[in-house]
């Protein structure tokens, strides 16, 4: 028996070929004996009791019993919630996220909670003050497993669970997807509650999933949309049946292909598995059509002011008073909130809330967050004005492999880079999905990228399912 697949284990499981026991022991074992620090916490005694329970339940539900990892920015009643960070190291949320809370609804067992880059910000978990991760793929290499997702894709990629939950701002569930060779979808911007979410960008932070294949992606994403009350940019829209409506045939399909992405610096690998990606799209009976995202150039620098300016704000709460870490040196408040603060964040957080006060400090305001905000409209009509003549657009989801862990580390720039085909989608709020696709000169997985129109996810899966079923 195949553990990958959860459309598989659903039918084993109703048909008693194995027992929810039988399948969590299985994920138990593998994250014992697992050496990539994939997870920050994990609880086997609690999985088993979760097994129980389940078990006790007479009817069926969508995902009973099916081991999801779970990263560490969403809030867990009762289970500590860390956000990669430090400063948080000790806070037990007093309530549920809406999307865990839908997710134990629907029966999944919670199987642990996953690492990631510290407050969600970075592209290789190695900002996470509980170790990085390492990415399964190729052990030996010490390749990071992207991020800022990198625990949940790495879990998933190393078979760990069966799926897990990311969050995407600017790429981090598409890049480690990418990276790990799994898929990973982040949905539109309000399709699934931010409520419980820990925030980095609010306009642009949403939630989504990593899995094995795109069927099981369809699967899981319906159990985690849909509207919440307690979050204010939540979409009131019927979640559809994505799974059951999946259709590989792209026949009539238009596909854009957006110039701005071939730059000149990027490798010939990841150049030709796009071009392979297109003809394979082409000779499945989908219409290849050259389009132009004229702003794409804006996409990244406008991302590096609004993400930090919202990022300066949120993190504001985080000042030793209420919950999460309080420094011991005290001697006055101010003295207490500046030491907790300095103690508390890492390097990379340091950075954004510094970017993030400066661009909305009273002299820089209009010069930085206003214009980007402005630009921030013209990338988004770019893609409005695109689905006026395509129904998706293909693209690879990052300009490299995996690469080594520190390797980067020196130069925040250079980091920043591995977002630039991942944040006009965020900027835009559209869906997008990454698909392995291809492998590097070294066989290390590659990702190719469709992006769609706001709500218009089922065409993700179809065009996903496709060239899932067509890499070779
Ligand atoms: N790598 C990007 C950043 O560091 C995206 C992170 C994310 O999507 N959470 O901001």
């Amino acid at each position: 028996m195949d553990f990958k697949s959860i459309k598989e284990i659903k039918t084993h499981l109703l048909k008693r070929k194995i027992s929810i026991f039988e399948l969590n022991e299985f994920f138990i074992d593998k994250i014992k004996k697992s050496k990539i620090n994939a997870f920050i916490f994990f609880d086997e005694d609690l999985i088993r009791k979760r097994c129980k329970e389940l078990d006790s339940i007479k009817n069926d539900l969508p995902l009973k019993g099916i081991p999801i990892g779970v990263k560490d920015l969403f809030c867990t009643k009762g289970i500590k919630t860390t956000a990669g960070s430090k400063i948080l190291q000790n806070f037990v949320p007093t309530y549920e996220s809406f999307v865990t809370n839908k997710l134990n609804n629907s029966g999944s067992v919670m199987i642990g909670k996953t690492n990631l880059d510290e407050f969600a910000m970075g592209s290789s978990t190695t900002t996470s003050y509980y170790g990085n991760t390492i990415n399964p793929i190729a052990t030996d290499k010490n390749l990071v497993p992207g991020g800022s997702s990198g625990g949940s894709a790495a879990a998933v990629s190393a078979n760990l669970c069966l799926g897990a939950t990311g969050t995407d701002t600017g790429g981090s569930i598409r890049q480690p997807a990418s990276f790990c060779g799994v898929v990973g979808i982040k949905p539109t911007y309000g399709l699934c509650s931010r409520w419980g979410i820990i925030a980095f960008a609010s306009s642009l932070d949403q939630a989504g999933i990593f899995s094995n294949n795109v069927e099981d992606a369809s699967i899981l994403l319906k159990e985690i949309a849909g509207y919440d009350k307690n979050d204010s940019t939540s979409s009131d829209i019927t979640i559809p049946n994505y799974f059951k409506k999946i259709n590989e045939n792209i026949e009539g399909k238009v596909i854009g292909i957006p110039k701005e992405y071939d730059l000149p610096n990027i490798p010939d690998e990841i150049k030709i598995v796009w071009e392979k990606a297109r003809k394979k799209l082409e000779k499945g009976g989908a219409k290849i059509i050259n389009i132009s995202l004229k702003h794409t150039k804006y996409a990244l620098p406008t991302y590096y002011i609004i993400a930090p300016a919202e990022a300066s704000s949120n993190l504001a709460r985080y000042d030793g008073v209420r919950y999460g870490y309080r420094s011991k040196s005290q001697n006055n408040l101010e003295e207490m909130y500046e030491s907790t603060r300095s103690e508390g964040f890492g390097n990379e957080v340091k950075r954004r809330i510094l970017i993030g006060t400066y661009v909305l400090s009273a002299g820089y305001y209009d010069a930085y967050y206003i214009k980007a905000q402005k630009v921030r409209k013209l990338i988004s009509n770019d893609f409005n004005d695109a689905f006026k003549e395509c129904d998706a657009i293909l693209t690879p989801t990052t300009p490299s492999p995996a690469f080594q862990i520190g390797q980067k580390e020196d130069d925040p720039i250079k980091m920043y880079l591995n977002d630039i085909f991942t944040v006009p989608a965020s900027l835009a709020g559209i869906p997008g999905i990454s698909i392995p696709f291809g492998k590097s000169k070294d066989n290390l997985p590659l990702g190719i990228q469709i992006l769609s129109k706001h709500f218009n996810e089922q065409v993700l899966f179809d065009l996903g399912l496709f060239l899932e079923k067509n890499n070779e």
